[in-house]
């Protein structure tokens, strides 16, 4: 899995510098896309192409050729093979290259261009919308900002050093214009993403914002490494296997006893097709219920802390728990669903998120939805009554499996997704007061 940085922040914040010395100290691949974008503006500049010229905008980013290549340590940039490394850097270009990185097919094609060079790689990102939109779940996520006339002065030095005229005031008059129009943009606007760490560097060397960083990649170094040893995925070995059956056999006798388990319509989980089980969430005995009570092996989602403690642990890796990061979206956790569904298996999972969410008022999670539809596979609802007191019944109701083919399953929509929810949790509530 690739481990990947993402630096956004206005022109002039360093952060190219801070990509560069970064790259070199943690052996990450530097990708500078306003790069990717000043290549398409000399593009259009030398093929006197218009801002709303649509049609030759699509003509020439079907034939664009932009290539990134690492020469004796230093970046070049190739467009339709010839080297523009400084060319791209020009009055011209800088003072254009805004408005052109507003065009939506423009930052759709980039998009795909700087995810693509990414690949696989282990990467520091820098531009405007890398924590937003190309990459929302990178490793480390940083916003780096710095007052307009600091910044201005640092382009400008840096453009005396290139050789490139322009007066400070100049530098300063393009800086504020193209932070407004990067601020404002419809698509890829530049803001602060959610859960990334703001750093001023107005009043800080160079030295210190790499410091203040190499902090943050480290501690989340650390985190992978942790995660790594907690959780990964073991392959299901006889032994395996057997331990499980054994451990369900007893805990299902248990939940008999103690609880007077009845299953309900169990012959409505389907046997031989992927599927994702969807209950109502009361407490901690229910998840465990379900998954020791059915004939079908049931993959759980549960919370990542659970992986924290030795017994419990080991308990889900019998039963092969995927384990999911709470407060956030957990790519990972989604992939890993996926994964499992397309191998055939069935995922169990609780829509409302944490116990009672309903009687909470906690907002219920679209994830079901987004998978069913995602995967293709069907919601077997399930009401589970009762309260898991000692001695009172218990009843696992199975519903209808239900099918959302009827959605588009490339690009779930939120609409289509919150009525799938929807749908779910309706059918839930309905089997939760299902009688004889
Ligand atoms: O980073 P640099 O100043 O070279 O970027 C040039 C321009 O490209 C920015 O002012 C911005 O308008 C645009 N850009 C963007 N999204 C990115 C990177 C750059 O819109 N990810």
């Amino acid at each position: 899995m690739s481990f990947i940085v993402a630096i956004d922040g206005p022109a002039g914040t360093g952060k190219g510098t801070m990509a560069e010395r970064l790259a070199k100290k943690y052996n990450l691949v530097n990708i500078d896309t306003g790069a990717t974008y000043r290549c398409v503006t000399l593009e259009m500049l030398n093929k006197h192409i218009g801002l709303d010229d649509e049609e030759a905008i699509a003509e020439m980013l079907k034939n664009i050729k932009i290539e990134m290549v690492n020469e004796d340590g230093k970046q070049k940039f190739l467009l339709n093979g010839k080297d523009v490394t400084t060319e791209i850097r020009s009055k011209e270009v800088s003072g254009n290259v805004s408005p052109v990185s507003s065009i939506k097919q423009i930052r759709v094609a980039m998009a795909g261009l700087q995810r693509k060079m990414a690949q696989g790689k282990d990467v520091i990102m820098e531009g405007r919308d890398i924590c937003t939109v190309i990459f929302p779940t990178a490793d480390v996520k940083i916003y780096l900002d710095a007052d307009a006339e600091e910044r201005a002065k640092r382009r400008f030095k840096q453009n005396q050093e290139k050789g490139i005229e322009m007066s400070y005031e100049e530098v300063l008059a393009s800086i504020k214009a193209r932070d407004k129009n990067d601020m404002e943009k419809e698509i890829g606007a530049l803001k602060i993403a959610p859960g990334a760490t703001v750093i001023d560097s107005t009043n800080m060397t160079i030295d210190q914002v790499e410091k203040a960083i190499s902090k943050i990649i480290d501690k989340r170094k650390k985190e992978i490494k942790k995660e790594k040893k907690i959780y990964w995925e073991r392959p299901e070995t006889p032994w395996k296997k057997g331990v499980r059956a054994t451990i369900k056999a007893i805990l299902h006798a248990f939940y008999k006893i103690v609880f007077r388990l009845e299953k309900v319509d169990e012959e409505n989980l389907p046997m031989d097709e992927p599927v994702i089980i969807c209950a109502n969430h009361l407490n901690y005995w229910d998840a465990t219920g379900l998954v020791v009570c059915s004939k079908r092996v049931i993959r759980f989602i549960g919370k990542e802390d659970l992986f924290n403690h030795a017994f419990l642990n080991w308990i889900a890796h019998v039963f092969n728990v995927i384990p999911i990061k709470r407060g956030q979206r957990d790519l990972e956790a989604m992939k890993r669903c996926l994964k499992a569904l397309k191998n055939g298996e069935a995922i169990g999972l609780f829509p409302e998120g944490t116990r009672k969410g309903l009687e909470k008022g906690a907002k219920v999670q679209n994830g079901a939805a987004y998978m069913a539809l995602k995967a293709k596979v069907k919601v077997v609802p399930v009401g589970i009554q009762g309260t898991f007191k000692p001695f009172t019944k218990v009843r696992l109701v199975y519903g209808k499996p239900l099918d959302f083919s009827k959605y588009d399953a490339k690009n779930p929509e939120k609409d289509n997704l919150e009525q799938a929810t929807k749908e779910i949790m309706d059918n839930i509530i309905m089997l939760t007061k299902k009688e004889k």
